[in-house]
């Protein structure tokens, strides 16, 4: 996964993970990458397009 410089940290990426995969702080984002599924809705509810897979 890749995460733009334009993210803003607002959380809404790890509030839909269904694996709880990607952690959000205040100016870091984190995520286990090994666990991923591919489904892509972290990347569909970024306000910003800021994900990329
Ligand atoms: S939804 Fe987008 S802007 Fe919000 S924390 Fe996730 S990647 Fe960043
Ligand atoms: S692609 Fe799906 S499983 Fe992977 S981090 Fe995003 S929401 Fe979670």
């Amino acid at each position: 996964m890749i995460v733009k410089e334009w993210c803003m940290y607002c959380g809404e990426c790890a509030g839909v993970c269904p694996r709880c995969l990607i952690e959000v702080g205040e100016t870091n984002i984190t995520f286990d990458e090994s666990s991923c599924k591919d489904c892509k809705i972290c990347v569909q509810v970024c306000p910003v397009r800021a994900l990329e897979k």
